[in-house]
């Protein structure tokens, strides 16, 4: 069987960029730009918890590192390398290759090198974790507490492909090979937006990356902000593959889905065309979802402008619900 040594020098060790000493040796060493700080983010998925046994090991691999680099985007950071720390039952050397081509592929896509990591048993399925480290100007980084009364509120792409993949590969919903065909790849392979990050830095003045759910994420955003909001329902980007499913469902998966890794941020009103641009430029759509205001809470309205209740909150792992 294959030693710890064996699957890192097999399947984590690639030429480092000149200026930075990769894996291999006690400590990482890689340079910071000039007038720029370290933005840094660790994410732990759990098998059985945050990914099923039997996905796609290069899926898993990609989304490993997918979800930390979208970290990145909604600090307004750009990646200088990761690390990687991953404890495995048994090493199955065809699944830790299949993973490697997902991770190292995403790394090679966003000059983001694998510098290093761990690698060791675990008695309890797959662990792992996944730190970045990006740069960034600190006057400019996206914060979660600079939103400000009449910002507008957007979204980029579109929200709920996830959270119906999710359920149907639960059993939360019933089976449908089309739909679930039409939505995993949200699931599975999400979009980091780096480059719509990097073009808002400096001009949105709050944003993260909705992981556990619109309402909940936006709520980070208010609570930090010491605001409220409301948002127009119409207005939301439903993805299109949500099509014919029930009002609820359509209402649970773009509310309070998670794993959408879409950025949400406010600008303010005198900056619309210079978003859009910056949407443009970065070829991922935004839409405009709401407004700031100074009156804490958060609403949504409905087409007719009457307040919907809202009882669907986001994944919370130490939720009750
Ligand atoms: P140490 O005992 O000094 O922590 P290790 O034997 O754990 O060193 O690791 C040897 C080298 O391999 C280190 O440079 C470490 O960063 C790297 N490494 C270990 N596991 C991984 C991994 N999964 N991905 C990338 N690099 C790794
Ligand atoms: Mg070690």
């Amino acid at each position: 069987m294959a030693s710890e040594f064996d699957l890192i020098g097999r399947y984590f060790t690639r030429a480092a960029p000149a200026d930075v000493l990769g894996v291999g040796d006690d400590c990482a060493m890689f340079p910071v730009p000039a007038g720029r700080h370290v933005a840094t983010s660790v994410d732990l998925l759990l098998e059985g918890r945050h990914f099923f046994s039997d996905v796609d090991p290069r899926a898993l691999g990609h989304k490993s590192l997918a979800v930390n680099l979208s970290d990145l985007a909604a600090m307004g950071a750009s990646p200088l390398g990761c690390v990687l720390g991953i404890g495995l039952p048994q090493a199955d050397e065809a699944w830790v290759d299949a993973f490697s081509q997902g991770f190292l592929a995403l790394c090679d896509t966003h000059a983001c090198p694998l510098i290093g990591g761990d690698t060791t048993r675990s008695n309890q399925g797959v662990v792992i974790s996944v730190t970045v480290f990006g740069s960034v100007d600190p006057n400019l980084a996206l914060r979660r507490d600079g939103a400000r009364p009449d910002d507008d509120i957007w979204v980029s792409g579109t929200l709920g492909a996830a959270d119906v993949a999710y359920r149907l590969l639960a059993g939360a919903l019933a089976p449908d090979p089309v739909r679930l065909a039409a939505t995993r790849a949200a699931l599975e392979w999400p979009t980091p937006r780096l480059a719509l990050g990097r073009a808002l830095a400096g001009m949105a003045h709050a944003a993260l990356d909705v992981s556990d759910g619109l309402l909940q994420d936006l709520g980070h955003i208010l609570k930090a902000s010491g605001v409220g909001a409301v948002l127009d329902y119409a207005a939301l980007p439903v993805d299109p593959a949500l099509t014919g499913l029930s009002p609820e469902d359509v209402a649970h998966a773009v509310l309070a889905g998670g794993d959408v890794y879409e950025l949400c941020f406010t600008a303010g009103r005198q900056r619309r065309a210079a978003v859009q641009q910056a949407a443009r430029e970065a070829g991922v759509p935004v839409s405009r979802i709401g407004a700031v205001q100074r009156e804490p809470g958060l609403v949504v309205l409905d087409d007719s402008g009457t307040p919907m209740p809202l009882r669907t909150r986001g994944f919370d792992h130490f939720g009750l619900d």
